[in-house]
């Protein structure tokens, strides 16, 4: 791509390739005697490594840009939080050797950038926590903001199968604004390739995907605007913006994300990367009153309730059978 962003695309890819291999190691460490423990360490570990690495490489070429992440390092900081610093700190030594306490607290507070100026990063270093804390899906998601729009993306997915003839997995999806959107494998194998969303106009054909989690999402309701729409089969459950990358590569022709309660705001790091991800796919994007989502407004799309994210052609039919079922009224 020769295009003003390029630079900004090489380090966010750069840096979301490094995050998503220290989560990968990490979750790779969980065994079930964790998960039936309920011990949410790992998370832990690699969410504030991944922020931490992504925030160095940002600030690091790019000085002046500020960075809007999911975490702070308060938490980190208290006394019996001790042992668990001390394990990010390993895990981010895996990139940087000589990193120390003060220096990994340091690059993730970095993510404690101004969120209504006229151009910032946004990072979520683990979307989907709970996927992976299951051993499924999640994701690492970056993506910069110019003047509310959301300009260059980087989705990692290290347990999305990278498809396009191969059995691995672990999915990149790289876009820019205007000029379309490559996936490739998250390793580095083999040459990037185009994804398209899927082409089906007649609704009763459409699959649609949705959060595992039910507290982020309306099941119920999803259900019922699926049965106006004449789809016969049950939806796919996924954690994370995966679920764009799936709608981005026409796996899925509709993602709904339908609010569980009056009042919540979406965060913009969980869906800057997933929405350019997929208008550059060819895809829709926008609330579940069919308005565009608004990233001018800080943290959170306060402008905007759920999302919605299609293929493009069957955006009119979902807001209208959301309009009829009366979702968000
Ligand atoms: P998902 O993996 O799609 O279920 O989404 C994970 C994201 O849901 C997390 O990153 C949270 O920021 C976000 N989240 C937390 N509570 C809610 C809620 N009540 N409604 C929608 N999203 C939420
Ligand atoms: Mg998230």
């Amino acid at each position: 791509m020769n295009s003003v962003y390029e630079r900004e695309l090489a380090v966010a890819a750069d840096a979301v390739r490094r995050a998503s291999a220290l989560c990968a190691r990490v979750q790779s460490e969980i065994a079930g005697s964790v998960l039936e423990k309920k011990d949410r360490s790992p998370v832990t570990i690699a969410d504030f490594g991944s922020q931490a690495v992504v925030c160095h490489a940002l600030r690091a070429s790019f000085p002046d840009d500020a960075v809007v992440a999911e975490e702070a390092s308060d938490a980190l900081k208290e006394a019996e939080s001790r042992p668990l610093l001390e394990r990010v700190v390993d895990a981010v030594a895996g990139w940087h050797p000589d990193v120390d306490a003060q220096t990994v607290c340091d690059w993730i507070d970095i993510g404690a950038g101004d969120a209504h100026g006229s151009r910032h990063w946004t990072l979520d270093p683990i979307d989907g926590t709970k996927g992976f804390l299951r051993g499924e899906q999640y994701a690492v998601a970056l993506a910069l903001i110019e003047n509310g729009e959301v300009v260059v993306a980087v989705l990692g997915c290290p347990n999305l199968a990278v498809g396009h003839g191969t059995d691995s997995r672990g999915l990149m999806m790289a876009a820019i604004k205007g000029e379309g959107v490559r996936a490739m494998a998250l390793n580095g194998a083999d040459a990037a390739f185009s994804v398209t969303t899927s082409g089906t106009s007649d609704s009763t054909q459409a699959r649609f995907c949705e959060s595992v989690e039910s507290g982020h999402t309306d099941h119920s309701e999803a259900a019922e605007v699926a049965r106006t729409l004449g789809i016969a089969g049950s939806s796919v459950r996924l954690d994370s913006q995966a679920k764009y990358a799936v709608v981005a590569r026409g796996e899925a022709d509709i993602y709904m994300r339908l609010p569980t309660r009056p009042g919540y705001v979406e965060k913009i790091w969980d869906h800057a990367a997933g929405s350019l991800v997929v208008t550059e796919a060819g895809g829709t994007v926008t609330d579940i009153h069919g308005a565009p989502l608004d990233f001018s407004r800080g943290r959170g799309l306060s402008a905007n309730a759920g999302v919605i994210a299609t293929n493009g052609k069957l955006h009119d039919q979902v807001i209208a059978a959301l309009d009829s079922v009366g979702v968000g009224r």
